[in-house]
């Protein structure tokens, strides 16, 4: 009894009604309530928090197969309401548990009591936690493009490549869309260096609010954006296209005393079974994209013909 007092877990005992038979002083200590104040009383008369329900189900496993259970902080953070108290990991209010519930057979073997015995795993609980934001934090950066916050080349091709073969598995089309500032270089050269990165900060702007939360928006290099359109056909990425493209020749973007006004040329073609793989299409909306430059830029070429990739 006295090892089962100075143990650094939590015990309960509880009978078959849920009333107390034994409390430890790990138990004194967090909840506030001596040992004698919680003798035969009913569990669930002495915490609101506890999630009686949840509780009471696992109990009656445990009694019904004579098996022990055991839960995680990671199923759920806690199941009494203590405070985290230990140094170390003074940033987390609340003391994440585990919990074993083991059966306690009388000599008949009838189940008649069971023993909860509460773990105090806070440190590991905000280790892990830590790491799982940095690792996700890491993540993001790796697929973020530091500039305007769409995804990266190496991302955005690796989500193309996936579309693709979704494409080929099912048949179900999408579009891509390539675009570049036309003579942006110009830009830099009146405007300087800081207000061309504006500008491309506010073409991702523009391109993210025409798009829609499914398409995968990409800055594909310097001054040129990829879009793929989940589930779009030819025309309707035509009509995408035309809007961002007046949207951006209608607009201005403001640096210092500068407004700023530019245009963009688009390539766009769909999805096809001929193409071998997401290089394919790819460079057949590049090549659209080529084409409207040379028509003399400010417009959106629909690529038509797949299979003349290798001109
Ligand atoms: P075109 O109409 O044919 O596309 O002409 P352009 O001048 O836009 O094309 P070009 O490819 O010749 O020039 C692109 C320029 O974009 C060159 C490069 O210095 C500039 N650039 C690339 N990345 C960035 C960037 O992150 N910020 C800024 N400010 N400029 C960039
Ligand atoms: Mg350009
Ligand atoms: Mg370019």
């Amino acid at each position: 009894m006295e090892m089962l007092q100075s143990i650094d877990a939590g015990l309960v005992v509880l009978d078959r009604n849920y009333q107390v038979k034994l409390w430890n002083s790990f138990m004194e200590n967090h909840s506030g309530l001596r040992s004698g104040d919680v003798r035969d009383q009913s569990l669930f008369s002495l915490f609101d928090c506890l999630p009686e329900v949840w509780l009471r189900r696992k109990i009656e496993t445990v009694i019904k197969l004579n098996n022990r259970a055991f839960t995680t902080w990671e199923q759920r953070p806690y199941v009494f309401e203590f405070d985290n108290n230990r140094p170390l990991t003074g940033m987390s209010p609340v003391m994440y548990q585990n919990m074993t519930i083991i059966p306690l057979p009388a000599p008949t073997g009838e189940v008649e009591h069971v023993c909860m015995i509460v773990y105090d795993v806070t440190d590991v609980a905000i280790n892990k936690l830590q790491l799982r934001e940095v690792n996700a934090e890491l993540e993001h950066l790796s697929r973020t493009d530091r500039l305007t916050q769409l995804f990266n080349r190496g991302y955005w091709e690796e989500q193309l490549d996936k579309e693709f073969s979704r494409f080929k598995r099912t048949g179900a089309v999408s579009s891509l869309v390539m675009f570049d500032i036309d003579h942006f270089k110009k830009i830099n050269d009146t405007y300087g260096h800081q207000a061309g990165d504006e500008v491309i900060r506010e073409v991702s702007r523009w391109v993210r609010k025409v798009a829609r939360t499914t398409d995968v928006v990409g800055r594909y290099g310097g001054e040129e954006f990829a879009v793929i359109l989940l589930n779009t056909d030819a025309a309707q990425a035509r009509y995408f296209s035309e809007r961002l493209r007046r949207r951006i020749e209608e607009g201005l973007v403001s640096y210092e005393a500068d407004e700023i006004k530019f245009t963009i040329s688009l390539g766009v073609a769909e999805a096809d079974s001929h193409m071998e793989s997401y290089e394919d299409w790819l460079q057949l909306a590049d090549k659209a994209l080529y084409q409207s430059k040379n028509n003399g830029r400010n417009c959106l070429t629909v690529a038509d013909c797949p299979l003349n990739l290798a001109d």
